[in-house]
């Protein structure tokens, strides 16, 4: 298959040549006509699959073929995205890939100067890409306007439509044209999202070019017990002993995201955080500086799980295992990119045995366990399985008892728990993540 035969325009094909893609990736296979044709989809795609472009190729030929000419403070193509990073990577695939076409596109997203973003609204765009909250501050101040909008595109939009985002996002739909083009991409899409999304939708077409809630094979996945108190330590001992390249570390909290760096630091290795705390522009020059290879140890909160486009990246690292299993998908897909192969090592600790189970029965896989030496965990981590069965109860690692009496050996009895009761570890009416 070409991208001339799903009917793209030459312009397109040739920039897709000088990009070296050759043929279009499954999901582009199957979004690009779809999307020509103005349907509104339902794509499910695992992430590095090629899914910006499976929306935006078709979007820019439309915009190109079509339309009338935008008007001042108007937008033709909004695409909403759940993270700054997502929007500066997804609004440079739409340069990208519309390099040779007369059309006017930006990004908006908040920790920046609102004026500049303001500025190029004002003569009007065919594509904006930003995340609800910067878009809703602009609608504050009359500067963006939707009457012109034919298509809008939640990208990562299971998260997009999760409590977190629920209010703003009602805000920014209130405001949105009912006759318009909808397109919902995402590497995971649960059940409940799944009808949440369908009133948002009018016959749409759905896309799954992988089984749900998959992991992508060419990443090889598994797990260390360790001891809570001994993950940095065991961290820092892995990067030496494995002789690791560059590695994106994913931490639970914005605190141990800063602690770890220092940590690194401290040794020697060059290491950058990006969280939420962080200003824009410095969690900008990170992953910049990241992706240049100029630092060795990205570490992160989850605001870096979704849709980062990191070239080889071989190693992922989650410190702390994700309280939402989905992320868990998204985390290990900064890994095995573009057909690339890839590691993603969780070193877990008793506590997270809940996650585990959780992450297992998402992803229908139970995680090898490989104990480092010298760093068996004196807690146990109890042994799960992908029907969602702690088989062991935690339990302090105890020297041998020597028993003079056989008949009083009595076996320790198991108990059986099933995390999946608990949400499949998501954290129940979470409302905002602070990440
Ligand atoms: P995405 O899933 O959209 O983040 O894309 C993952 C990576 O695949 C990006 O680096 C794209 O540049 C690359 N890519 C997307 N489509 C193709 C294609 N048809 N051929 C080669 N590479 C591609």
């Amino acid at each position: 298959m070409t991208f001339a035969s799903l009917g793209l325009i030459d312009a397109l094909q040739s920039t897709l040549d000088t990009l070296g893609y050759k043929t279009p990736t499954p999901v582009q296979a199957r979004a690009i006509p779809a999307v020509l044709a103005g349907r509104d989809l339902m794509a499910a795609a695992q992430t590095g699959t090629g899914k910006t472009a499976g929306f935006a190729l078709p979007l820019l030929q439309r915009l190109t073929m079509e339309g009338p000419q935008v008007a001042s403070n108007s937008v033709r193509v909004l695409v909403l995205v759940p993270t700054r990073e997502l929007a500066e990577q997804v609004y440079e695939s739409f340069c990208d890939y519309g390099s040779s076409l007369p059309l006017r596109m930006a990004v908006a997203y908040g920790g920046i100067s609102i004026n500049p973003q303001m500025m190029k609204l004002r003569k009007g765009l065919d594509v904006l890409v930003a995340t609800p909250g910067r878009l809703l501050d602009l609608q504050s101040q009359n500067a963006v306007k939707f009457d012109q909008l034919q298509t809008l595109v939640l990208d990562e939009a299971d998260r997009m439509l999760d409590l977190g985002f629920s209010r703003e996002l009602d805000a920014i739909m209130a405001t949105l044209p009912k006759r318009r083009q909808t397109l919902l991409f995402s590497a995971t899409f649960s059940d409940a999202i799944r009808t949440l999304a369908k009133g948002l939708l009018n016959d749409p077409l759905s896309i799954e070019v992988s089984p749900r809630n998959t992991t992508v094979k060419s990443v090889k996945q598994w797990m260390i017990p360790v001891d809570k108190k001994r993950k940095a330590e065991l961290f820092c001992h892995l990067l030496k002993k494995r002789r690791w390249g560059q590695v994106l570390v994913f931490v639970k909290t914005r605190k141990g995201v800063d602690e770890l760096v220092d940590t690194l630091i401290a040794k020697g290795t060059k290491a950058d955080a990006i969280h939420g705390d962080k200003p824009q522009p410095a969690r900008l020059r990170a992953l910049n500086s990241f992706k240049a290879g100029e630092i060795q140890i990205l570490v992160a909160t989850d605001v870096a799980a979704r849709g980062l486009d990191i070239d080889d990246l071989p190693q992922v690292v989650n410190f702390d295992l994700p309280t939402v299993a989905e992320d868990y998908i998204h985390r290990i897909g900064r890994t095995g990119r573009a057909g690339a192969t890839g590691e993603a090592i969780s070193i877990v600790c008793a506590d997270e045995v809940e996650l585990l189970a959780a992450i297992e029965i998402l992803t229908k896989n139970t995680l090898q366990r490989i104990e480092e030496p010298g760093f068996e965990a004196e807690h146990r981590v109890p042994v799960t399985n992908t029907a969602g069965q702690v088989l062991k109860k935690p339990k302090k690692l105890k020297k041998p008892k020597v028993f003079t009496n056989l008949v009083a050996k009595t076996p320790i009895k198991t108990k059986v728990k099933n995390p999946a009761n608990n949400n499949g570890g998501r954290n129940a009416g979470n409302g905002k993540r602070k990440v």
